[in-house]
C-alpha cells in the first residue's frame, strides 16, 4: 500500500472547516480511540451530504439513499490526475490514484469494496467502472470491450439478484472483477470471479423477498413469440418458486425495462441466439419444476422410490443445482467475451496490469444464521486478516524506509478465528467435512457433538454449557456460537451438513448429463458419474476459492471502501446511530484508525511541511536555502515541539498526536 501524504489538504481546508461539517479525514480527530468521536464526524458529515470519509487511504462511505450530484462526468474529470488528498474524498479519488499508480509503476492493484447488505458496494463498483470506462483512454476498436465491461453487470445482476428485505437490489453472490489495461493505460479486457451464488432463493424466498431478477423479467417483458415457446404465462403467481414471497412487484423495480437492458447486454455480450434459447429454456425449465406436484397414489402413476417428501427435496435439489451452474456458466460465458479481445486488439497480450474490484457480502448476523452466514462470516474473518496484515506491512514498511524505529502496535490478530474455523483436521470446515463422509450415521447434531469434543475449549467458539453459566445466554441444542472479530455469532446447525454436501441423485444427474440443452450439458459433465470420485464439499470448495482469492488480493497494491447502510428504511438523511455503530465496529473500523495512527497520526514530506509552516520562524522566512531537514528541524525547535511529538525521517517529519498539528495549524491561521 502507498502510504500517501496526506497532509497537503489538511493545510488547504479540511482543518479550517473541521468544526462545521467534521475532518475528512478520520486519523484527523482529536480523541481517535472514541467511538463517539467517530461517530459524530460521519454524523456532521453526512448531514452535509458528505457522504465520503477517508481514514489515511481508506475511504468510508455512507449511503445517502438519495440521488447526489456528485458522480456527473465533470466530477470525474475534476478528479482525474489529481493528487489524492486535493479534494475531497471521493471514490473517484480511490479509483484515480490506483491507476495512476498501476500506471506510473506498472504493477497490479485491488479495490475492496465491502459492507452490509443494502450499504452500497455495488453501486460503489459500478461507478468506479463507469469512472475508469469515462476518463481512461481508447481507441474506437477497443471501445467494444469498455461497453462489454459495463453491461456485463446488468446481466450477472439479472441472474445474481434480488429483492430482499434489506435491499430492492441485492446481489446474491461475491464478485471480484478484474479491469486489464493495456501499457497505454487503455482498458482492454475483464475477468469475472464470482462466489457462493444462494442457490437456495431459487426455491424457496422469505416473505417480502423475491427469486432472482430473472424470473420476473422474462415473464414481464419476454417476448410473446418466446414466452409461448416456452409454456410461459406472463402471471408470476402461477408459478410456486415466484409466489412465497408474496411480492412479485416491487415499487422501485422496472422489470420490463430491465428485461430489454438484458435482452440489449446480451447481443453486445456477444451471445448466440442459440445460447440464449438454451438460457431462457432453462430459466423457464427452472419455473417448471417448481409446479411439478408428487402426491402418493397407492396405484401409482409415475413409479417412484422416494416417498412425497423426498420427491420434492429431490426436484428442488435439481433446480438449485441447475441455476447455480447456470450461473457459473455464464460467468465464464462473459469472461469469454471479456477476454477474446484482449492482446488481439493491443497488439501485446503480456503487456497488462489489472485493477480488481472486490464486491463481497459483509458480516452478517440473522436472527437465525445458517450455513451460508457461516461461510459469509468467514469470508470477511479472511478478509479482515488481509486488511489488518496489508496494513500494518504498509507502516511498517514506511517506518523501515524513513528509518524509524518500529513500534508494535497492539491489535487485536483475528488469525486465531480463520485457524478455527480452516485448519486442516482440526478446524470446523474439516470436522464438518468428516460428518459428510459418514452418509447415514451422521447428523447436524453428530457434528455439533464433534464441535464440542474437538473445539470446545477454543476461546472463541463459546461450548453449550459456558454459555449458560457465563454469558447466562442460553444456547439452544441446535446452536453453536462463534465469538467473530466483529462480535458474537449464533449458528444454527439445522441443514448443515445437507448444504455442504450438495449432493444430487445419481438417476437426476444422468439425466441432466444427457440433455438437450446445450447449457446444461456443459454443467453436467458425465465424469461426475464416477463414483470414486467424491465431489468437495460446499465449505472446502468456498475455503479454496477464498485461499486463492487471498493469493491474488496479496500480490496487489489495495485500496479500501467500507460502506455503511445509514438506516433500515432506505431513507435519505436518516443517520441510525446504533445501527451504524454496530457496522463501524464490525467493518473494523475502529480497529483500522488504531493501527493507521498507532505509531505517527501523520507524516509528511520536510519540503511540503516547511513551505507550509515557513512563516512561523524567522530563520525559515521568507525562504530556507540549506536542505528541508534541516528547515524543519529549525522550526520545530523554533515553535516548541516537544521530543516525544515527533520524529525526522529520511524524507519525511512524522508527527505523534494530532493536536501537535492542530496547534500548529492555528498559529497558522494567526
Ligand atoms: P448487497 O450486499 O445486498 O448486494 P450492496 O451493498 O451492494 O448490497 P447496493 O445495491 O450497492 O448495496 O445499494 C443499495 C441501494 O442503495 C441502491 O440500489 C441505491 O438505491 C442506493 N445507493 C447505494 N449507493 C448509492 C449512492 N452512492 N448514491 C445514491 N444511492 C445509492
Ligand atoms: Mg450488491
Amino acid at each position: 500500500m502507498k502510504v500517501e501524504d496526506n497532509t497537503d489538504i489538511i493545510m488547504e481546508g479540511a482543518l479550517i472547516a473541521r468544526d462545521r461539517v467534521g475532518v475528512q479525514d478520520f486519523v484527523l480527530l482529536d480523541s481517535h480511540t472514541s467511538e463517539a468521536a467517530f461517530l459524530n464526524n460521519l454524523r456532521k458529515r453526512y448531514q452535509e451530504n458528505l457522504i465520503y470519509t477517508y481514514i489515511g487511504t481508506l475511504l468510508v462511505s455512507v449511503n445517502p439513499y438519495k440521488e447526489l450530484d456528485i458522480y456527473t462526468v465533470t466530477q470525474m474529470q475534476l478528479y482525474r490526475g489529481v493528487n489524492f488528498f486535493e479534494l475531497p474524498p471521493h471514490l473517484y479519488a480511490i479509483a484515480d490514484n490506483a491507476y495512476r499508480v498501476m500506471c506510473s509503476e506498472y504493477n497490479n492493484h485491488f479495490i475492496l469494496i465491502s459492507g452490509e447488505s443494502g450499504a452500497g458496494k455495488t453501486e460503489a463498483s459500478k461507478k468506479i467502472l463507469q469512472y475508469y470506462a469515462v476518463t481512461c483512454p481508447t481507441t474506437e476498436q477497443l471501445q467494444v470491450v469498455r461497453d462489454r465491461l459495463l453491461l456485463s453487470n446488468p446481466v450477472l445482476e439479472a441472474f445474481g439478484n434480488a429483492k430482499t428485505l434489506r435491499n430492492d437490489n441485492s446481489s446474491r453472490f461475491g464478485k471480484y472483477m478484474d479491469i486489464q489495461f493495456d501499457f497505454k493505460g487503455a482498458p482492454v479486457g475483464g475477468h469475472i470471479l464470482s462466489y457462493l451464488i444462494e442457490k437456495s432463493r431459487v426455491v424457496h424466498q422469505n416473505h417480502g423477498e423475491r427469486n432472482f431478477h430473472i424470473f420476473y423479467q422474462l415473464l414481464e417483458g419476454g417476448e410473446k413469440d418466446l414466452l409461448c415457446w416456452l409454456g410461459l404465462e406472463r402471471n408470476p403467481q402461477k408459478y410456486a418458486y415466484l409466489v412465497q414471497g408474496r411480492c412479485a412487484k416491487v415499487f422501485s423495480i422496472n422489470d420490463k425495462n430491465d428485461w430489454k437492458i438484458v435482452r440489449k447486454a446480451f447481443s453486445i455480450i456477444d451471445f448466440t441466439e442459440k445460447d440464449l434459447e438454451h438460457l431462457f429454456g432453462i430459466v423457464a425449465s427452472v419455473l417448471h419444476l417448481g409446479n411439478i406436484q408428487f402426491e402418493e397414489d397407492s396405484n401409482g402413476h409415475v413409479l417412484s422410490p422416494l416417498n412425497v417428501d423426498l420427491a420434492f427435496y429431490a426436484r428442488d435439489a435439481v433446480a438449485k443445482a441447475i441455476y447455480g451452474r447456470t450461473f457459473t456458466w455464464l460467468v465464464n460465458k462473459i469472461n469469454g467475451s471479456l477476454a477474446n479481445k484482449v492482446g488481439s486488439l493491443s497488439g501485446d497480450s503480456t503487456r497488462k496490469t489489472v485493477i480488481g474490484l472486490l464486491d463481497i457480502y459483509g458480516f452478517e448476523v440473522l436472527d437465525t444464521n445458517s450455513f451460508e452466514q457461516f461461510c459469509i462470516n468467514y469470508c470477511n474473518e479472511k478478509l479482515q486478516q488481509l486488511l489488518i496484515e496489508m496494513t500494518l506491512k504498509a507502516e511498517q514498511e514506511e517506518y523501515e524506509m524513513e528509518g524509524i524505529e518500529w513500534e508494535p502496535i497492539p491489535y487485536f490478530n483475528n488469525k486465531i478465528i480463520c485457524d478455527l474455523v480452516e485448519q486442516k483436521h482440526k478446524g470446523i470446515i474439516s470436522i464438518l467435512d468428516e460428518e459428510c463422509l459418514r452418509p447415514g450415521e451422521a447428523t447436524d447434531l453428530s457434528f455439533l457433538e464433534k464441535l464440542e469434543e474437538k473445539v470446545g475449549d477454543h476461546a472463541h467458539f463459546v461450548t453449550r454449557k459456558l454459555a449458560d453459566q457465563k454469558t447466562r445466554k442460553s444456547i439452544d441444542w441446535v446452536d453453536f456460537r462463534l465469538l467473530h472479530y466483529a462480535g458474537e455469532v449464533t449458528y444454527c446447525a439445522v441443514g448443515f451438513l445437507e448444504k455442504n454436501n450438495d449432493l444430487l441423485y445419481r438417476n437426476l444427474k444422468e439425466v441432466l448429463c444427457n440433455s438437450k440443452n446445450g447449457i446444461v450439458r456443459d454443467c453436467f459433465l458425465l465424469s461426475e458419474l464416477d463414483s470414486r470420485r467424491r465431489p468437495e464439499t460446499v465449505a472446502t470448495q468456498f475455503k479454496n476459492s477464498l485461499m486463492s482469492l487471498i493469493e491474488i488480493l496479496m500480490s496487489k497494491e489495495p485500496s479500501y471502501i467500507r460502506c455503511i447502510k445509514p438506516n433500515e428504511n432506505k431513507e435519505p438523511g436518516k443517520f441510525d446511530d446504533c445501527l451504524i455503530r454496530h457496522q463501524v465496529k464490525y467493518l473494523g473500523l475502529m480497529e483500522h484508525l488504531r493501527v493507521r495512527r498507532a505509531g505517527f497520526a501523520y507524516r509528511r514530506k520536510y519540503e511540503h511541511f516547511l513551505r507550509r509552516y515557513k512563516s512561523l520562524c524567522p530563520a525559515t522566512w521568507p525562504h530556507w536555502h540549506g536542505p528541508a531537514a534541516e528547515g524543519v528541524e529549525r522550526l520545530i525547535k523554533h515553535i516548541g515541539y516537544k521530543p516525544e511529538e515527533y520524529k525526522l525521517g529520511r524524507t519525511k517529519i512524522f508527527i505523534r498526536f494530532p493536536k501537535t498539528l492542530f496547534a500548529t495549524e492555528d498559529a497558522f491561521e494567526i
